[in-house]
């Protein structure tokens, strides 16, 4: 197995939140770093709401000079008890940032390129076959390194058999050209069981837009079920919020990993980060600090790697991933015990708000 000329030191398959901050940080390494993407540019086909949670901002060097354009504050939640009654949480300091999510994908890919990534767009990664120190990609070349940051069906995944996402929730949501809403520094979350079993429905003011969208169980056919549950949703949250007269300018759906870390997220030179390793919390759904922040310490570690500095790291860095335990063990409590009842009964009492709290800001709630 000889290695052929002039290999790529890393090539990582994915352009998005995982993928590009792997290879931003491995190109300002001073490495030769290819990003394989299937998509023709970082922002069409978005399939995520974008929202940044605090720590995401504040802990990722790659989002210090963020463009303040690109985001909008959120200061606090507003959930909603399947009767439509709500409670306010609120944690002093805490905030999302909504964000334009395709321009603030594009800036990423800018600032990996302006490192010296090479990106390549419309090239879906099909295969790779083992070298003595690296993989060969067919015609695109060879790497000394190989990081699947491909999103929960990770094709690096089965093409290395490595370990597959399993279990999953179905995110699907319309953007809205509306001019705000009541309320709009909250983000407004919907517990039903009927629409969300699993998940929740929320809609938020981002960026020039109003995103409105349900997550649920994934059980098979699930585009079409959730296409049907959001237009029941929209319709139940009318007298909160009316969209039913405004055609939607565009959707966001994907699928959404929700069984915790894959169980091999790595082999010899080669690396799973983000939804491709499964580091989504089980609870929130939310993954893309994780994917920011690992992605990033995947590209400081093949960096010593690859520099003849330190041993292959990948068990090191997947051990580093976020077990979840907690969060595991509570959305399958959710998942058996979601009951539209009891959280009629209950969403105002100081327990259920705490907990609440707890799982959005982190820490408890301001009353
Ligand atoms: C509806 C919805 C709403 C969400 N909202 C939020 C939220 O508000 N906040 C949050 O933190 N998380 C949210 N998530 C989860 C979040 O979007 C993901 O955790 C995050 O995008 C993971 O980033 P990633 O880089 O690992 O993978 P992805 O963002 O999935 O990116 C994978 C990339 O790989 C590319 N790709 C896939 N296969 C190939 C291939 N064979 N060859 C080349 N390229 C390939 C894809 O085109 C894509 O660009 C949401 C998810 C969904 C579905």
């Amino acid at each position: 197995m000889a290695q052929p000329m002039n290999p790529y030191d890393c090539t990582i398959v994915g352009a998005s939140f995982a993928g590009l901050a792997c290879a931003t940080t491995l190109a300002h390494a001073g490495h030769r770093v290819l990003v394989l993407e299937r998509k023709a540019e970082a922002g069409e086909k978005l399939h995520t709401t974008g929202l940044l949670v605090k720590e995401a901002v504040e802990s990722s060097a790659l989002l210090a000079d963020l463009p303040p354009v690109l985001v909008r504050r959120l200061e606090g939640v507003r959930l909603y008890a399947p009767d439509l009654r709500a409670v306010d949480l609120d944690a002093p300091g805490y905030y999302f940032l909504a964000t334009d999510t395709g321009a603030l994908l594009r800036w990423m890919a800018g600032r990996a390129e302006e490192a010296g990534a090479e990106i390549r767009w419309r090239t879906p990664f099909e295969t790779a076959g083992k070298l003595a120190a690296g993989f060969t990609l067919g015609r695109i070349g060879s790497t000394r390194y190989l990081v699947g940051a491909d999103g929960p069906t990770s094709r690096v995944a089965r093409a290395l058999r490595l370990g597959v996402n399993r279990e999953f929730l179905f995110g699907i949501e319309h953007e809205y050209d509306v001019r705000g809403i009541p309320d709009a520094n909250r983000l407004h979350c919907f517990l039903d069981r009927r629409i969300a079993p699993g998940y929740l429905g929320w809609v938020v003011a981002g960026v020039g837009t109003v995103q409105v969208g349900i997550a649920r169980r994934e059980r098979g056919g699930a585009a079409r079920e959730a296409k049907a549950a959001l237009a029941l949703f929209l319709d139940k949250i009318a007298p909160v919020f009316d969209f039913r007269s405004s055609p939607p300018t565009s959707v966001r759906a994907g699928l959404i990993p929700c069984g915790g870390v894959v169980r091999k997220a790595f082999a010899e030179r080669v690396l799973l980060v983000g939804d491709a390793a499964g580091t989504v919390s089980p609870l929130t759904a939310g993954g893309i600090h994780t994917a920011l922040r690992h992605g990033a310490a995947a590209g400081v570690a093949i960096d010593a790697f690859l520099g003849g500095r330190s041993a292959d790291p990948g068990s090191r860095i997947a051990s580093a991933y976020p077990r979840f335990r907690a969060k595991r063990l509570l959305r399958w409590a959710f998942d058996r015990f979601q009951h539209d009842g009891l959280a009629n009964a209950l969403l105002g009492t100081r327990v259920v708000r705490e907990a609440a709290s707890r799982i959005y800001f982190h820490r408890g709630a301001r009353r």
